[in-house]
């Protein structure tokens, strides 16, 4: 690392006169250039997580493997005891947690650093290569959890015992946690550590997945911090009607009135309601984008009644799922002959709710645009979402920091994801969670749970260093005597 960085210094003076830490994203590997010592672990450990089929449904069993396989490299690296266990949530659903003791100076509650094990499914006949193979090819590795989640896990690990072996002492505990069925299946790793281990895994705060670099053109553009959530509803709306011959129609009839139903609610648009997150989330990416689209972001997050605004926002599937709770319907059936009178018609209206948004009133508006008796919309869910987790300066100014020295003018923008993360049960159990990796990726082509998924090696390599950086920041600071 120093020879290189060195060499990178001579040559691109006036950067490394800006960074006292040095223009990392230009030292980054490439696969010509040798790895060093911490890299050449953080690609094994990569490896060796990709190699070990974690899908929960094909192999059982394989992140209990996966985190026998990392408890073990902790254990040779001198982590011992209760300080690396790997605990099952389900029969065969291993976890890891591993602890590095910190001073305790300042008095301090531990950091978690969250990655899952396991991955949705691959079939070798869709991709390109063999997904559980782990291949280096024209820049990018390529495998099953390349990018979802396994490159995060790799680096807490290979990152813990780089901190271990340097005798670094952090001052407070860092812990890392490498758990089941985030993907799906009935044994997710985070809740039953929170229900049945909270002690292992009590933090401030985590970090984990969620959030991430985007890259336009090969260019960073963006570096996103999750810090919220958006929650998955899904209402049935459905009409029953006693039916009859179709050659003799009543003005009765399901299909027509639930068609109406879904007609007021394909036109109904769900209030703007900012939060903290997506409040943020417009007046940074403000910065990143241009023209009108950038005015209009800096004018809803001061007003975000400005109508003209939000229409020309709206306009984006993106912003308007950052604006709104959305509600969308995405599935129909109904009669059960052609030349019958329906006795049923049935939708799915999909709902992605605002973290701070009652469903009991999405729950009463869609129940008013149904606006017909005969229309049954579907009982209120009991899942409940999680509060935004606080854009506090004791995370967000380091992370601030190490953006500015490693990708200088990417600006950081807090982001409120629209799908789920393991985020959810650690923010509704008092755990604010912070979407962040230093990992970045094309905008355009994310092959998380899709066919040939891939990561940067520029950005693995880049990933791994922020984090290692952003730990040693948040956890090595010194206390205020
Ligand atoms: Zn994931």
């Amino acid at each position: 690392m120093a020879i290189s960085r060195r060499l990178l210094r001579a040559r691109n003076l006036t950067l490394a006169l800006v960074s006292c830490l040095g223009p990392i994203s230009l030292s980054a590997q490439t696969s010509a250039s040798p790895l060093t010592a911490h890299q050449q672990l953080a690609r094994d450990i990569y490896k060796e997580l990709i190699e070990i089929n974690t899908t929960t449904d094909a192999d059982p069993g394989g992140t209990t493997q996966a985190a026998e396989a990392m408890a073990a490299r902790l254990r040779s690296a001198g982590f011992t005891g209760a300080d690396v266990q790997v605990l099952s949530s389900g029969p065969r659903d291993g976890n890891l947690v591993a602890r590095l003791r910190g001073s305790g100076v300042g008095g301090r509650k531990p950091i978690l650093l969250l990655a899952h094990l396991d991955v949705v499914a691959a079939r070798r006949e869709d991709w390109t290569m063999d997904p559980f193979t782990f291949a280096e090819k024209d820049g990018f590795y390529y495998g099953r959890g390349t990018s979802d989640d396994k490159a995060m896990a790799a680096i807490w690990i290979a990152n813990l015992i780089r901190m271990k072996q340097e005798g670094f002492v952090p001052d407070r505990d860092l812990i890392v946690a490498l758990t089941a069925d985030e993907e799906g299946g009935d044994h997710n790793g985070v809740e039953w550590l929170l229900a049945n281990k909270r002690e292992l895994v009590d933090a401030a705060y985590a970090l984990n997945e969620g959030g991430g670099g985007f890259l336009k053109q090969g260019k960073p553009f963006v570096h996103n911090v999750q810090a919220a959530e958006k929650v998955y509803y899904d209402f049935k709306l459905e009409v029953r009607n006693k039916g009859g011959h179709s050659s003799r129609p009543t003005k009765d009839n399901a299909i027509y009135r639930l068609s109406n139903a879904l007609a007021r609610v394909e036109k109904h648009d769900f209030p703007v309601m900012l939060n903290e997150v997506t409040r943020a989330y417009f007046e940074r990416l403000a910065q990143a984008e241009t023209g009108q689209t950038a005015a209009d972001m800096r004018a809803v997050a001061k007003n975000p009644t400005d109508a003209a605004a939000v229409r020309r926002l709206s306009a984006s599937p993106v912003y308007n799922s950052m604006l709104r709770t959305t509600c969308v319907a995405t599935q129909l059936e109904g009669g059960h002959a052609p030349n019958a009178l329906p006795q049923l018609a049935r939708a799915n209206v999909n709902c992605r709710v605002l973290p701070d948004h009652d469903v009991k009133d999405v729950h009463a508006a869609l129940v008013r645009l149904a606006g017909d008796t005969a229309v049954h919309v579907s009982a209120l869910p009991t899942a409940r979402g999680a509060p935004p987790s606080p854009l506090t300066p004791e995370v967000l100014q380091p992370i601030e920091k190490l953006t500015r020295e490693m990708w200088p003018g990417v600006p950081v923008v807090p982001v409120m994801s629209t799908g789920a993360t393991d985020g959810r049960p650690l923010r509704q159990n008092g755990i604010p969670t912070y979407g962040v990796s230093g990992l970045f990726g094309d905008m355009d082509d994310s092959r998380a749970h899709g066919r040939d998924e891939r990561m940067l090696v520029k950005s693995f390599f880049e990933g791994h260093e922020f984090l290692y950086r952003l730990v040693k920041e948040l956890a090595g600071r010194k206390p205020v005597s």
